[in-house]
């Protein structure tokens, strides 16, 4: 007999990793699955930063490190927020984690407690609403559909306020929707959370560098919130680096104070081997960033014009990451050989096992309608896959 806790049984598995997970048991039999479903660049690591982890290997970083990471780390860090965001941190507000996922997570436990409402667009990553159950916090969903580029309204969100809420969970460039928030649309959200002087703004910016519209704007630059203002972000996405798990929050004293006490109790510091790299990855050239960032924008617009060209399918112009987050509303209740497609959960399952494409149901994202399909793949296997797609499609009665 199960004795899980209640807590565990209540929590979802990760859907982004089950696709993945589903699509590598059909490779297993032998079948040509194209991957689609987790969200993780295609490139190597560069070289440059495998050099400096195989020198901290060969150098004996060997010992525990500090709780938040080394101190030469934290600092190159902070160098890269001036640099880049033209924002002002000490390395105490600094906390380095097991990867970005860590990091969201430790500010939601540092925060959340019972009781506490946590706002959360949607579509929104899968994670969030599953850390803010482990906090023991409620979720408050405020949606945003296609029609309004999955971006909410600053009036949307005040609705959304209320004595309870202790924070809001923004993700700009967004997974899944790839929508990226401009900077008017940033202050009109701001100046509503000015009125709400308890109200912690976490600011996912994983995606800060894949962006095809410019500049990335944080929502820290507004002076009337900064001070709550807690950017989570990380090495995985921008370098190519997903599997070394090193993210880290730039956040008010108090919260990184927390984070490091309850990091303290739980994992400790973030591997020493992946510190010495992505401190090489923020002090050496960011080229790559850029080289990368090209490629991810030909596929959106290759992706784009794909889907576009499939009957039925609603498609935005994502303006960053790397995910396609059709509406496929056209298709859901449709039937194959008389099993009908309930929601956006059993459409995926059906592109994956008659399709022998692995996208990811946007049910998981709070988005019933959609699929994510991450497109940071190579150009022609994103032909091939869309073409499946659209003759999968086509089949549905
Ligand atoms: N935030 C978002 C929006 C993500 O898509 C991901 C997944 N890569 C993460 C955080 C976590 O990233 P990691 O733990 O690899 O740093
Ligand atoms: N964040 C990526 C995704 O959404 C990686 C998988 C995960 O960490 O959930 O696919």
């Amino acid at each position: 007999m199960s004795q899980v806790s209640e807590r565990i049984a209540a929590l979802s598995p990760s859907e982004t990793l089950a696709m993945s997970q589903k699509s590598n048991e059909l490779k297993e039999q032998g079948i040509d699955v194209i991957n689609l479903s987790v969200g993780e660049p295609d490139f190597f690591t560069p070289d440059f930063i495998k050099e400096a982890a195989k020198k901290a290997v060969d150098e004996n970083f060997s010992f525990y490190a500090p709780v938040p990471g080394y101190l030469s780390l934290r600092k190159a860090i902070v160098a890269k927020l001036k640099r880049e965001n033209k924002l002002d941190y000490k390395p105490e507000q600094i906390v380095c984690s097991n990867g970005a996922k860590q990091s969201v997570c430790n500010v939601l436990l540092a925060v959340v407690g019972p009781g506490d409402e946590v706002i959360v667009p949607a579509p929104y990553w899968v994670s969030y609403v599953e850390m803010v159950k482990l906090a023991e916090g409620t979720n408050v969903i405020v949606t945003a559909g296609i029609e309004q580029d999955f971006k909410i309204t600053p009036a949307q969100l005040e609705a959304a306020i209320t004595p309870r809420t202790k924070a809001l969970i923004l993700c700009s460039p967004s997974n899944p929707t790839g929508s990226v928030y401009s900077k008017e649309e940033l202050k009109g959200l701001a100046d509503v959370l000015a009125k709400y002087p308890n109200i912690i703004i976490i600011a996912d910016e994983i995606y800060e560098h894949i962006n095809y519209v410019g500049q990335h704007e944080s929502i820290a630059r507004f002076e009337n919130i900064r001070e709550r203002v807690v950017i989570v972000n990380g090495v995985s996405k921008a370098y190519a680096m997903t599997g070394w798990r090193l993210g880290w929050i730039a956040a008010p004293q108090w919260i990184a104070s927390a984070c490091n006490k309850l990091q303290g109790q739980y994992t400790s510091s973030p591997s020493n081997i992946a510190q010495k790299a992505a401190e090489a990855a923020y002090l050496g050239s960011q080229d790559c960033i850029e080289t990368m960032r090209q490629a991810f924008e030909r596929r959106r617009n290759l992706m784009v014009k794909l889907a576009s060209d499939i009957p039925g399918l609603k498609v935005n112009q994502p303006n960053g990451a790397f995910y396609l987050f059709p509406d496929c509303s056209a298709y859901i209740g449709k039937s194959f050989n008389g099993k009908v497609l309930a929601n956006s959960a059993d459409l995926a399952m059906y592109l994956l096992e008659e399709g022998h494409v692995a996208a990811v149901g946007g049910l998981a994202f709070g988005a019933p309608n959609c699929v994510r399909f991450s497109y940071a793949t190579a150009d022609e296997k994103l032909v091939e896959a869309m073409s499946r797609v659209k003759k999968a499609l086509a089949v549905l009665e």
